[in-house]
């Protein structure tokens, strides 16, 4: 029995580790259009967005649909609990989603149930010129190069295969090998056109940031959400900044513009005017990219589908359509991937995040248990 998955974002990479956790003696392949290698501009293309990412959970999902919030609610723990494994290159911050005003009929957003050191901000001063209003909570954020390298790294130490190949339908999948019996469709925004799939609500949500070097800026802050343009810092372990950022749907352009760069700086100086070096010397500027969320009317697709091919039945589950918050949903969504599978294989009930918190956490972390004896 052979499970293939497509897709090496940080999607496919944690469904991959998981089901190898559960599941040591299948071979397992990755397909991917690009490898998962590198931070921010060391893989540009319009099908990978990870390397990307801001990758702070956040309740970027807010707005979004039930299912969703479970799956993110699942990946604040997991994430929290994976923050104390150094190699991860996770670390536990402070975040304020600020706004100018209390915006009518506002309600604490779901974060509020669970979230370490949740509260309302209500006209604080508390940095720069302005009062704010909105939420305080610790959360986590993740070095994304690092990241995606140690699940890459540790998937193939495994007996893993990544293979580096874009397919054009998902009958290539299928029909990877006669052993297969399970496929994961992992391809983000590569879902709108892959044949077989063709999603045509899933879209691209294009997003731009700034990297800086500035280790004294050590919470995240996030101002308001314009129609196109957002402000925003995600402090990473290893003392660089993300600044954000834009938030344009249906915009595919994954070339940064350097007047958005200089925009997004000059809000974020505002905003949070000790970004700037004490000294008064210029800001550090490492590099500026653009990449494309892989957002999906409707939400993220997690679900499973049997086909029959020669006789044999294969399960096949969607894991697409992220959007803003594919880190934020990443161990959720992967956890029930494994539970269809397991149903699919052993006709196994296995208890989700949401009914068996200590049972979903244990399986995550047990992944990494070994890992740094290998
Ligand atoms: C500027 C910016 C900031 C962001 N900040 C955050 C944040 O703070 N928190 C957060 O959670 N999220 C954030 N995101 C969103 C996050 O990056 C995405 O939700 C996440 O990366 C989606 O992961 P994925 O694995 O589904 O897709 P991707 O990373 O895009 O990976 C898709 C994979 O599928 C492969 N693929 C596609 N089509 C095919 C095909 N036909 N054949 C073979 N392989 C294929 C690709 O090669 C790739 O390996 C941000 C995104 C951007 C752009």
């Amino acid at each position: 029995m052979s499970i293939v998955i497509l897709g090496a974002g940080v999607v496919g990479l944690s469904a991959a580790v998981l089901l190898q956790s559960q599941y040591p003696d299948r071979k397992i392949t990755i397909l991917t259009k690009v490898h998962p290698a590198g931070d921010l501009s060391a893989v540009n293309d319009e099908d990978y967005a990870s390397n990307k990412a801001g990758a702070v959970w956040s309740t970027s999902a807010d707005d979004q649909y039930p299912h969703v919030r479970g799956f993110c609610e699942a990946t604040y723990h997991a994430l929290w609990q994976l923050a104390r494994r150094p190699e991860l290159a996770i670390m536990r911050i402070s975040t304020y989603e600020l706004k100018p005003e209390r915006p009518e009929g506002w309600t604490p957003p779901y974060v509020s149930a669970f979230a370490h050191d949740f509260r309302i901000v209500d006209r604080e001063p508390l940095f720069g010129s302005g009062s704010y209003f909105g939420v305080h909570y610790k959360t986590t954020t993740v070095n994304v190069g690092k990241y995606l390298k140690v699940l890459a790294d540790l998937f193939v130490s495994r007996g893993g295969h990544i293979v580096v190949r874009g397919v054009r339908h998902i009958d290539e999948a299928l029909d990877y090998d006669e052993d297969v019996r399970v496929v994961i469709n992992c391809t983000g925004y590569g879902a709108h056109f892959l044949g077989g799939v063709d999603d045509q609500n899933v879209y691209p949500i294009r997003g731009q940031i700034v990297l800086v070097k500035a280790p004294w800026v050590c919470m995240r802050i996030s101002m308001g959400w314009g129609p196109k343009a957002m402000t925003y810092m995600i402090p990473r372990e290893d003392g660089t900044l993300i600044l954000g950022g834009t938030y344009e749907a249906n915009e595919r352009d994954i070339q940064p513009n350097p007047r958005t760069a200089d925009a997004i700086i000059e809000r974020c100086k505002v905003l949070y005017p000790e970004l700037v070096p004490a000294d008064g010397s210029q800001l550090d500027i490492i590099t500026t990219v653009a990449g494309l969320r892989p957002a999906r009317k409707g939400g993220v697709r997690v679900e499973g589908e049997t086909i029959v091919r020669n006789e044999r039945s294969i399960l096949l589950v969607h894991n697409y359509g992220h959007g803003g918050y594919g880190f934020v949903a990443s161990w959720g969504c992967a956890d029930r991937v494994y539970q269809l599978v397991e149903e699919f294989l052993h006709s196994r009930r296995i208890e989700g995040a949401g009914s068996s918190l200590a049972g979903f956490l244990e399986r995550v972390e047990g992944i990494f248990d070994n890992a740094s004896q290998e």
